[in-house]
């Protein structure tokens, strides 16, 4: 029996572009957005015994889907069972498909201080999790985390303590599993001076990022010999380079950016570029934080 008709969340040759930021790419084989916990359960368990790949989706932020779709099943936490906020003391929990830009606010609100230098990092908490994101200044998620829900690919769920969770730079060992929900531990602190410091950071944030309509993403990890990736790019001489659609960002060229007729192949074709000039100038090599599907 096919997905779509063992489980009525399921939906076949969905479109992907509409659900990631860059608004490219082919279609998934099968689309899930499950309504409960044990229905996402029922899924993994479906596919693991098909032997179906499964990909999970947050906002697709980070995410390049290519040109000619995705095998198998891709899961989107878009319900609210995967969605919500409660806070308890210095402790706030959220589900893994709630915005970050959620729970940064939510948490100033409540006086709770740890995640709002993140503010402006687009993505769920599952997604930035996943890749542990963060800043070089304000630094990363993973820093504020109790503990994390996963479900395995098999379908078994387990509650995660940090001392058991290994996070790195833009790397977590979270990304072979679905996370569910995570608890955050949090500092005390005036909602008035967080509010100040997370508006600040915001502002700054956006001078730092692409201007206008077109979709971008931030596709490279800065080195870690501490020079950002922007920078080297820039050094490279590559800003405003095009492949295609896709183009170096002119105000940072640390981000890609896509005109409207831009396909995957472009953007995969410019950061291969990108990435062989860098070495040719710097003898560095540029490695991907994007995920290509
Ligand atoms: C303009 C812009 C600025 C950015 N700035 C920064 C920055 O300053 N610092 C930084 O670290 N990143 C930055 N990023 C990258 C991006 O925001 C992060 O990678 C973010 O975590 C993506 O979240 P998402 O929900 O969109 O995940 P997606 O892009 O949808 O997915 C990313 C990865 O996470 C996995 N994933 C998503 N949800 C789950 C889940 N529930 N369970 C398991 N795996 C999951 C996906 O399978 C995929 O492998 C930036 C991106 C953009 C476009």
């Amino acid at each position: 029996m096919s997905l779509s008709d063992a489980f009525r969340c399921v939906r076949c040759d969905v479109p992907l572009a509409m659900y990631t930021r860059l608004q490219l790419g082919g279609k998934a084989e099968f689309f899930a957005e499950p309504e409960t916990e044990n229905e996402l359960i029922s899924l993994l368990k479906h596919c693991r015994q098909e032997q179906t790949p499964v990909h999970v989706i947050g906002t697709g932020a980070n995410i390049l889907v290519p040109d000619d779709g995705v095998a198998g099943l891709t899961i989107a936490l878009s319900r609210p069972a995967f969605n919500g906020i409660t806070v308890a003391g210095q402790r706030i929990t959220a589900g893994a498909g709630t915005k970050f830009g959620q729970i940064i606010t939510q948490a100033v609100v409540s006086g709770l201080g740890g995640i709002e230098g993140l503010i402006g990092i687009p993505g769920t908490l599952g997604g930035i999790l996943a890749g542990n994101s963060g800043t070089n200044a304000n630094g990363d998620v993973g820093q504020c985390v109790e503990s994390v829900r996963i479900a395995d690919f098999a379908g078994n769920v387990s509650d995660i303590p940090k001392r058991d969770i290994t996070f790195a730079y833009r790397d977590s060992s979270l990304d072979s599993a679905v996370i569910l929900s995570a608890t955050l531990l949090l500092d005390k602190d005036d909602p008035a001076e967080l509010a100040k410091r997370m508006q600040k950071l915001w502002i700054v944030c956006k001078t730092q990022q692409p201007a206008g309509e077109l979709p971008s993403i931030y596709p490279f990890k800065n080195p870690t010999s501490g020079t950002s990736a922007g920078d080297l790019i820039d050094q490279a001489g590559l800003k405003g380079t095009k492949v295609g659609g896709a183009g170096v960002s002119e105000r940072n060229a640390g981000f890609i950016v896509v005109e409207p007729e831009c396909i995957a192949n472009d953007v995969v074709r410019l950061i291969s570029l990108i990435k062989d000039e860098v070495a040719n100038l710097t003898e560095i090599e540029l490695e991907t934080a994007l995920q290509i599907w």
